[in-house]
């Protein structure tokens, strides 16, 4: 039996012909090896990017499923000119999109979940030796409406079409595989051989940009060892896998951050007035996306509320609290959210304190901490984050120095 092998390779991997000629010569290689190969492919470039532009050009809320009838065009693209790559290599190939492939959606428009694939063409083909070529990020529902799978979805059509397989499931970028901190914050960040689903998903959460997190939930779910590698090179640097088959559980495996956040702190508040569930009904109804959240002790019947948000207007936040002009605001921009994420915090203790001790040494303060059972987060100015960055690296080893 020839194994199967799905490789997935992301829009900056396949953004020119040369690219893909040079993908298509290592899937030869693999293939002359003896492998079936399904190779996912996303849009070339930021060509995604480009459809929503000119749909947004004609109206700000294009119609979904028509956008989404557009936006799928980008990997039907990619896919077809790889596999017309394939065939003038001399070799039998066949694109399939989404619809195609047998993938079916929820009706979600823009953000289908998948809930079926029928794999039994793709079977098919790879029986008639085809290597096979799907357009990631989309499926059909029901009724047979194209749907696309929200914005870096090709990964989780890689996941889950490794999984309805039994396969082996590749994902090639344009890094060597996930990094304890962003290289670009880091130079000398470790790249991490191995990571859990659950630190993977909390880091994507937390702001790293490596893996659509929708992915790697599904590989949690369907046990799917995810490897990521180099789509220049093709080594694998990092396997996201269970838990229980980590070589090592570490306290702190990576950290991520998240800049242009704001806090905002409003004074003053009645306590047990229902003045907390208006203010905070009013910024859900403004659309104001709110992070942390924490609240002093009631003094004199009053209480002061803070919370953290990305790229605020604070013109637009007073305004939508105009009418509680009785509270005082306070809106601090230009904050750096840094979150540090390790399966190992849950049964260890100590590590807060420990981050604690390295904030005190560098005379750094932040201003809101929140912690979950593997993660502890801080707020701090962005002119301390990059020293703080590297302090944190170093003492709990995410750096090669
Ligand atoms: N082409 C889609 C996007 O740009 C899907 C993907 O790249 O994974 O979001
Ligand atoms: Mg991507």
């Amino acid at each position: 039996m020839r194994k199967i092998i799905v490789h997935k390779y992301g829009g900056t991997s396949v953004e020119n012909i040369k690219k893909m000629k040079n993908i298509a010569k290592r899937v030869i290689n693999l293939y002359n090896e003896g492998n079936s190969i399904v190779l996912v492919i996303s849009a070339m470039g930021k060509t995604t990017d480009h459809l929503v532009e000119m749909a947004r050009a004609i109206t700000e809320n294009p119609d979904r499923r028509e956008l989404d009838m557009l936006i799928s065009t980008g990997e039907q693209v990619s896919v077809s000119l790889m596999s017309i790559i394939f065939k003038s290599l001399g070799y039998d190939s066949i694109s399939l999109t989404g619809y195609q492939a047998g993938i079916v959606t929820s009706s979600d428009y823009n953000k289908g979940k998948i809930e079926d694939i029928d794999i039994s063409k793709i079977e098919k083909y790879l029986q008639e030796k085809k290597i096979v070529i799907v357009a990631g990020f989309q499926g059909r529902t029901e009724e047979g409406d194209i749907t696309t799978l929200g914005r870096g979805g090709s990964d989780t059509t890689a996941v889950a079409l490794a999984a309805k397989l039994q396969s082996k499931c590749e994902i090639y970028t344009d890094v060597d595989g996930i990094y304890a901190v962003d290289p670009r914050k880091l130079g000398k960040a470790r790249l991490l051989s191995e990571i859990s689903y659950d630190e993977m998903m909390e880091l994507s959460n937390l702001g790293a940009k490596v893996m659509e997190m929708r992915s790697v939930e599904m590989g949690k779910t369907f046990q799917v060892p995810i490897h990521i590698g180099n789509s220049v090179t093709g080594k694998i640097g990092t396997i996201i896998k269970d838990v229980d088959q980590l070589m090592e559980k570490k306290v702190i495996t990576g950290l991520a951050t998240e800049s242009n956040v704001s806090m905002v702190t409003i004074t003053d508040i009645l306590y047990c007035s229902g003045d907390i569930y208006k203010i905070f009904n009013l910024l859900a109804e403004g659309e104001i996306n709110i992070d942390m959240i924490s609240q002093t002790a009631p003094i004199d019947g009053k209480i002061n509320v803070s919370f953290s948000t990305t790229s605020l207007d604070s013109n637009r936040l007073k305004s939508l609290l105009k009418d509680y002009s009785a509270h005082k605001l306070y809106v601090e921009e230009n904050m750096t959210k840094i979150s540090v994420v390790g399966i190992g915090m849950a049964d260890q203790s100590g590590v807060a304190s420990k981050l604690f001790s390295i904030f005190e040494d560098i005379g750094i303060y932040f201003k809101q901490v929140t912690t979950s059972e593997i993660s502890i987060s801080f707020i701090v100015n962005n002119e301390d984050s990059h020293i703080l960055i590297e302090e944190i690296s170093k003492a709990f080893d995410l750096s090669d120095d």
